[in-house]
């Protein structure tokens, strides 16, 4: 058992005093159990996956309720917890879909689901035609006057791009610069009509029969044309890298060499493709309803105390799907049922511990995430307390306790001085911090914190973490390639719970540090995110 004896306030870090109430021996030490019996209800198949606005998901959302009832601790949310969100799905009609590529006037059809499929992330027109440009990564970074579409005839055609960024460029900026939004801007901007994306082979989390099987499973988007990142785009499909020569043949680059560059983070060429292409594309709309739950806990500071640190993270996952190994139920318990009950866990902790904190403590489990960000989107966009008063997101998303925590990765260690507070708490606690040590995944996008970086908000994203080359990272990267967004993502699988333990401790501890700091974090002055916190969408 660890001591929790130590002032945390002798802490020092860059010369900023981290926490004015010292850590006392009644703090709360998790030992992963209490986190295992709710990730063991959220993933149970009763709740069939938690899809978004699936009598599954409002199921385990009641759940998360009455629990928070039960605790009194009060709800924030615009209808009690909830705050409800319009949504509609868009599901492909592959019978009545199809893409052709045209090679000196002869066709080929492509297979759907084996050579590519159709993206429904945006709003497919139901025919184009147009040719091809290589565009590399497909980025342009004012910042660093990087541009992959200068000197290219982009006017009426479709950019295929290759996932990844040059070095040097950060991960963070890499990634914000390959979103959807960002990447059509600057595509829209060129007179391009559409994308075709070519995952990098060196970072694919999931085999492409993998990816391929949930494509025809319905995608949502906000309702509203402000949610709109993508006006204009009339095409976006995915382009299995295994057949990217039916692209590249002839054009006097072979995708094998393109890939190797990519791996190595390298310039890529950009060049005309001598293959045009033909879309036909039959989409499904419907509305969906569901809802983000959102639960507070008073802070006691006259002033501080109308100051709200979020804490984050998705509850709904992917639902019932394809087969695999004969299961149909994507459980998500690691995804992410681990950070749901982790939130439930720190909100149980700080009321039963009758911690009194500055600032109050804002619980949201969001909508949406797998649907794209959807549920964070729109409580960055319209917050269920005043938008200025929101301090901080740490959000948590499938943390991953799978080996011993010894080190924590996290996304935006180097953005804001959460990172310093993170890092103090988390040595306190004997674990050490790192950056992402894995840019080419993005993952610093990929998941709810984005939503609130994108209005200003200093976050973080907290996982358990490896060093590159360390024994653990078969296991990491086995994970991804068999359980991730896979129905084996359930309650029958190895778990360390000690190390989900230790994770909440330090999210315990980093919650009471950012919540009783006298001064609100802050972007770092030389981050890139910053810009948000002046110049708001
Ligand atoms: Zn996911």
């Amino acid at each position: 058992m660890r001591s929790h004896a130590v002032s945390l306030g002798l802490l020092l870090a860059t010369g900023l005093l981290l926490v004015t109430r010292p850590i006392r021996a009644a703090d709360p030490h998790f030992d992963g159990k209490s986190w295992w019996a709710t990730v063991s209800v959220l993933a149970d198949d009763k709740f069939e996956g938690r899809n978004t606005g699936s009598p599954g998901e409002r199921a385990a959302q009641d759940y998360v309720v009455g629990q928070l009832r039960a605790l009194g601790i009060r709800p924030a949310g615009t209808q009690g917890y909830f705050q409800p969100i319009d949504l509609k799905s868009r599901t492909i009609d592959e019978a009545q879909s199809s893409i052709v590529l045209i090679r000196d006037g002869q066709e080929q059809p492509l297979s759907l689901g084996r050579e590519a499929y159709f993206s429904t992330r945006i709003d497919l027109a139901p025919f184009v035609a147009a040719p091809l440009v290589f565009v590399g990564y497909g980025l342009q970074v004012p910042e660093q006057g990087y541009d992959d579409y200068a000197g290219l005839d982009l006017k009426g055609k479709i950019a295929v791009t290759l996932a990844g960024s040059p070095e040097p460029m950060s991960a963070a900026l890499g990634a914000h610069y390959q979103t959807a939004a960002e990447r059509w801007k600057a595509l829209k901007a060129a007179g391009a009509i559409g994308v075709l994306a070519l995952p990098n082979p060196a970072s694919m989390d999931i085999p492409w029969s993998r990816m391929a099987l949930s494509r025809t499973q319905a995608s949502m988007a906000l309702v509203g044309a402000e949610f709109n990142d993508t006006p204009g785009e009339l095409f976006l499909a995915t382009f299995n890298p295994e057949y990217a020569d039916l692209l590249f043949a002839g054009s006097g680059h072979t995708f094998a060499a393109i890939a190797a560059l990519a791996k190595e983070r390298k310039p890529l060429p950009r060049f005309a493709l001598p293959v045009s292409l033909r879309a036909k594309a039959q989409v499904v709309s419907e509305p969906v309803h569901s809802n983000n739950l959102v639960a507070v806990i008073p802070g006691t500071d006259p002033r501080l105390g109308a100051e709200y640190v979020v804490l984050s993270a998705h509850l709904d996952h992917l639902g019932v799907g394809q087969a695999i190994n004969g299961d149909r139920i994507y459980n998500g318990a690691m995804d992410n049922a681990s950070g749901a009950a982790m939130l439930l866990d720190v909100a149980r902790a700080l009321q039963q511990g009758h911690l009194r904190l500055k600032r109050s403590v804002l619980f949201v489990w969001v909508t949406g995430e797998e649907k794209g960000l959807l549920g964070s989107r729109y409580f960055a966009a319209r917050p269920t307390v005043p938008e200025p008063d929101i301090v901080a997101d740490l959000n948590t998303d499938m943390f991953l306790p799978i080996v011993p925590l010894k080190i924590l990765t996290v996304y935006g260690l180097a953005e804001s001085d959460l990172g310093d507070r993170v890092s103090a708490v988390a040595q306190h606690l004997g674990y050490a911090v790192q950056a992402d040590p894995e840019p080419l995944r993005n993952s610093f996008v990929r998941s709810d914190q984005y939503s609130f970086i994108k209005h200003g908000v200093p976050s973080l994203a907290l996982k358990v973490g490896f060093l590159p080359g360390a024994p653990e990272e078969p296991l990491f990267k086995q994970w991804l390639t068999e359980r991730y967004h896979a129905p084996s993502d359930d309650i029958d699988q190895p778990v360390n719970l000690a190390a989900a333990g230790g994770f909440e401790d330090v999210m315990f501890a980093l919650t009471v540090s950012v919540a009783d700091a006298p001064e609100r974090p802050a972007w770092k002055s030389d981050s890139f995110f910053r810009r948000f916190a002046t110049a708001k969408p």
